[in-house]
């Protein structure tokens, strides 16, 4: 048995990390068991309010009602039930699903995750959401999510390796590196997606590595996409301060949640001059006015598990932290940390949301009152889609990028993605969050009406 858990964050374009059931850190919104631990719902209700904000924001623009429809339902829908054969010699039957929710820009792209909670309709959810993001940041994809119902922490390795391969020839005709390309997401990794490239090399009877993002870099993986994440939100960051007038230099940043974006964001930014004066996991918050030692703090999560006891600092309670004043704070942890109960007391000009849905709709309310500027989720987020992105043109044209190129793309696709969706906020009112999904719509509207899908 290998407990999934000792394995490193690997994690999606769509940002699930692995993490133990119900702990909660998965995508926003998404997952049923940050719906119980937050008191929101499951599948239905993402979905329903991803449709309400779609309907509204159409509406608004004065985009076809043709469109609305076309994107409140799949594209393409499947659902496989497959025989995997363990190694105890048993035979049971799993459950898949692979959303394809739309192909309007390109092929679908979004996660593959393992999880006893998994259903139709936060698959589905959740690849509306990765319509939007590759749509904002005008990647050539369109939008997709799939999941098998398991329950990955009791499976030894090989036979998850059993299940991934079994699912891949269940869903093989679906996809492909020109038609659906899944990707790491939670319990599945960068050996999950190694297994699925060969899987379906196996049966296309050629190597079609650009089949699954998120591979181990022997598999033409990226090395840098461990990071992507975090430095595309720090971008988006760094851009939200210039724009408010705060020098980099000497910014205090908040950080919640240390683990792979969070912390990797605080060494970025305190490369960029910035000062990390408080940071949080889900065992303890430590604050430090004068500014922590980034990367001595990680050393000291990995050693003890968590950021508590570090010094020098002083512990704060996870409340605390939030409120800590700062002119940037990253929640890079759960949904929902910034709500109605304790929006008003967030001390922060930016808020940079490296989690997903980390802001309520009410937090969002009083934030935008308040005049805090909150780059939203899809795009504050979104560098981990562009390394995906660069993997699967990596993998296409059988050219290795440079480091310094992969670079320079996320720089310049999160740079070019902020400062559209910043003049469209400064330009027409509202929140950074409906400018965000205001661009994607109308990328997504003028693909729309040049296919001639919506007349
Ligand atoms: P991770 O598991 O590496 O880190 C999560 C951190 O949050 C851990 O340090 C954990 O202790 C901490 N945490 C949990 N509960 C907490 C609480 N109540 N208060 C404070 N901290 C708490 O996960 P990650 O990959 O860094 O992802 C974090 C968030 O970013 C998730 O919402 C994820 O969906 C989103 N995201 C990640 C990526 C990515 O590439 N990793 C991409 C997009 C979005």
């Amino acid at each position: 048995m290998r407990d999934l858990d000792a394995q490193p964050p690997v994690t999606s374009e769509s940002g699930t990390p692995l993490t133990t059931y119900g702990r909660g850190e998965s995508q926003g919104g998404s997952s049923r068991e940050n719906g119980r631990a937050n008191g929101r719902g499951n599948g239905h209700e993402l979905l329903a309010d991803l449709h309400s904000l779609l309907e509204r924001i159409c509406r608004e623009e004065r985009h076809p009602q043709a469109l609305h429809e076309l994107l409140s339902r799949p594209a393409r829908f499947l659902e496989v039930n497959f025989p995997v054969t363990g190694v105890d010699g048993k035979t049971r039957v799993y459950k898949g699903y692979r959303c394809q929710h739309s192909d309007l820009l390109g092929p679908g792209k979004g996660g593959l995750r393992y999880h006893p909670d998994v259903d139709g309709s936060e698959i589905t959810a959740l690849a509306l959401l990765m319509t939007i993001k590759c749509a904002l940041l005008e990647l050539p994809f369109g939008g997709a999510k799939g999941g098998v119902v398991c329950r990955p922490k009791e499976l030894s390795r090989r036979d998850l390796e059993e299940l991934t391969r079994a699912f891949t020839r269940a869903i093989a005709g679906f996809i492909g590196p020109e038609t659906d390309i899944p990707a790491p997401d939670m319990y599945t990794d960068a050996g999950v997606m190694a297994w699925i490239a060969d899987e379906y090399s196996r049966l296309q009877g050629r190597n079609e590595w650009g089949v699954v993002t998120g591979k181990p870099e022997g598999m033409g993986g990226l090395a840098a996409r461990g990071t992507a994440t975090s430095l595309g939100c720090v971008i988006a960051a760094r851009e939200a301060a210039w724009a408010v007038g705060i020098p980099m230099e000497g910014a205090r940043v908040v950080i919640q949640g240390y683990g792979n974006v969070g912390s990797n964001a605080a060494v970025f930014l305190a490369e960029m001059g910035a000062r990390i004066v408080a940071a949080g996991d889900s065992a303890g918050s430590i604050h430090h006015p004068d500014g922590l030692d980034p990367e001595a703090l990680r050393e000291h999560k990995t050693i003890g598990g968590s950021v508590a006891g570090f010094r020098p600092g002083r512990e704060i309670t996870g409340e605390e932290l939030l409120e800590v004043p700062c002119e940037i704070l990253i929640p890079a942890a759960l949904e929902n940390q910034i709500h109605e109960g304790n929006a008003a007391r967030i001390n922060a000009r930016i808020v940079a949301e490296g989690a997903n849905g980390p802001t309520s709709a009410a937090g969002q309310r009083i934030l935008r009152e308040r005049r805090i500027l909150v780059i939203p989720d899809i795009l504050a987020n979104g560098g981990g889609v562009v390394a995906s992105y660069l993997e699967w043109v990596q993998n296409l044209t059988r050219r290795r990028w440079r480091p310094k190129e992969i670079q320079e793309e996320l720089e310049q696709r999160m740079v070019a993605a902020f400062r559209k969706v910043y003049a469209r906020y400064r330009e027409k009112g509202g929140t950074m969050r409906e400018a965000a999904y205001a661009i994607a719509l109308a990328r997504l509207a003028e693909a729309a009406s040049l296919r001639g899908w919506v007349r």
